[in-house]
């Protein structure tokens, strides 16, 4: 159910971390633009942010969608639990309001911070009889989900509803929480249950797969009354925190205008689909930005050679420096990359399917990953049999992610379904052309001949087709930069998308006075 990382994380104990020092006064502030009303109190709550905690996509939007909303003028607090290495990588960390006993007879207190590089005001919930320990932030050592992640996340959620609700940090109270995966989806759930339809909700799902799914007799650890799940929250006489949020949140996104479509649908809906359609008109698909200081080849510190669209040929020095990885690099063979979980959605198992017909390309492949152990030991069987053609590093390593972006000549995304999906994006900016399967965000983003290559049926021979007409391309030169220019001037940065997040919020704060407090339908 959670999402997988091979990262070990949080070994070092509460012991270790750092003194509490003071923060020195932040300066999150920013004008305002003349677009908007006022500057919205927002509390963005989720499990993992990057650079502190990331195991995929929704960490790199919990970083770049708040320090947007605050260049944006908005008054934004990011709030994530205090994972014991998140403390020991802030420089500073001041206490903030003891929270009491906040669920399962858990105490928790708040810390505040701020995020490194952007400067987002921080709020760490700090309970370290549920963080502080070894493994990854979902599950332990052994690659199982922590047993009490239900009360994990649980207490994250119902802290940030406190925050939002009872007003226990004086002096700032949200007028949106905005919760994100099943991680917080109880939050707008107790934020109903305690009335008043103030601050409003917003729950974004970044992938319909991880439900947070839990057996019902986890509910008095909850605080949720009854013997069983109220039916909001139940699903298949389990409780899902993933429906709660969806249920009670005031408006629903997903990632991707297409993906907000496809899980109408049984296909995609992951049995949630009747619940979105019910709440068809809550829920709107905004598709992610990327962080464009993170993600730029003419910045990048992590490349072996910086370069943009003016200066392609710099390039050639990314591809040279993947033969550290075992690949026999030549200008003559594309190399096609992959950066992702190992998991079914990602369609790597088709891919394995298609090796033979992508080396008889003259292809050559480079994966970077880490997930299911069937499929790590398939990429490491086949890079042991294809030495030199095919590499496989099995693991989860940010700056070698950046590498092998800048390296590769195409980006191979052939994912079952992909909510919004980011790789791509940064294969674009980097005139790596991702090569598409034409399904949820990738089909928003990935646009055939224009700024990549994008195919709609998913099978292995399909997936070889789509490549030997990428490969085709490659061997046309100056059609190959030209689709590399395109691709590399798209603008795909966050200040657009959060823009509509703006509207949204401000859509629902502005209802307040016209429309009373419903405005979600409640199952
Ligand atoms: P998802 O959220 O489903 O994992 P996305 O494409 O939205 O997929 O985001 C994946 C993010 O995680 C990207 O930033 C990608 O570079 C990163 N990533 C995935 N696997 C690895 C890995 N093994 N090492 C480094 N970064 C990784």
């Amino acid at each position: 159910m959670s999402r997988r990382m091979s990262k070990e994380y949080g070994r070092n104990s509460l012991a270790a971390r750092p003194a509490l020092s003071l923060v020195q006064p932040l300066s999150q502030e920013q004008p305002l633009p003349a677009s908007r009303k006022r500057a919205l109190k927002i509390l963005f709550a989720v499990a993992e942010a990057y650079p502190l905690v990331k195991t995929g996509g929704l960490g790199d939007v919990a970083a770049a969608l708040p320090a947007a909303l605050m260049r944006a003028g908005m008054d934004v607090r990011v709030m994530l639990p205090a994972y014991p290495h998140v403390l020991n990588m802030l420089k500073e960390v001041r206490p903030g309001p003891d929270l009491g006993v906040v669920l399962g007879g858990h105490s928790a207190r708040l810390l505040e911070s701020v995020m490194p590089d952007t400067g987002v005001k921080l709020l760490l919930v700090d309970c370290p009889a549920l963080y502080a320990r070894g493994g990854n932030i979902y599950q332990n050592f052994t690659g199982e989900d922590w047993p009490d992640n239900h009360l994990r996340f649980g207490l994250l959620a119902r802290a940030a509803a406190m925050i939002a609700v009872a007003g226990q940090m004086s002096g700032w109270r949200p007028d949106v929480l905005h919760a994100n995966d099943w991680h917080t989806g109880l939050a707008p759930y107790y934020m109903r249950a305690w009335g008043g339809g103030i601050p409003k909700s917003v729950f974004t799902i970044h992938n319909m797969v991880y439900q947070g799914l839990f057996e019902g007799d986890v509910l008095a650890d909850l605080a949720i009354p009854g013997d069983v799940p109220p039916p909001g929250i139940e699903f298949w006489g389990r409780a899902s925190f993933l429906k709660a949020g969806l249920v009670y949140a005031d408006r629903v996104t997903t990632v991707s205008p297409t993906y907000a479509r496809e899980v109408r649908a049984p296909a995609f809906g992951e049995g949630l689909d009747g619940v979105v359609r019910a709440r068809r008109d809550m829920v709107a698909g905004i598709v992610n930005g990327i962080d464009e200081t993170v993600w730029n080849p003419a910045t990048d510190p992590a490349i072996a050679a910086r370069y943009d669209a003016g200066h392609l040929a710099a390039k050639a020095a990314n591809k040279a420096a993947l033969k550290e990885l075992g690949l026999a690099v030549s200008p003559e063979r594309p190399v096609l990359g992959i950066v992702s979980r190992l998991v079914r959605q990602k369609g790597i198992d088709l891919v394995l399917d298609a090796l033979p017909a992508i080396l008889k390309e003259g292809a050559q492949l480079i994966v970077l990953g880490s997930g299911e152990s069937a499929l790590e030991d398939r990429l490491r069987a086949a890079a042991a049999m294809h030495p030199g053609d095919v590499a496989a590093v099995i693991g989860y390593d940010e700056k070698l992610a950046h590498r092998v972006i800048a390296g590769a000549d195409m980006i191979l995304m052939p994912s079952r379904f992909e909510p919004c999906g980011l790789t791509q994006l940064y294969g674009q900016r980097y005139g790596s052309l991702p090569i598409a399967h034409r399904v949820g965000g990738l089909a928003d983003t990935v646009h055939d001949l224009e700024d990549g290559f994008a195919f709609t049926a998913l099978s292995a021979p399909e997936i070889a087709k789509a490549i030997r007409r990428a490969v085709a391309r490659y061997r046309n030169p100056p059609a190959w930069r030209a689709l590399q220019t395109a691709a590399m001037a798209k603008h795909t940065g966050w200040d657009a998308c959060a823009a509509l997040y703006l509207d949204l919020y401000e859509d629902l704060t502005g209802t307040d006075d016209r429309h009373g407090t419903d405005s979600g339908a409640v199952t």
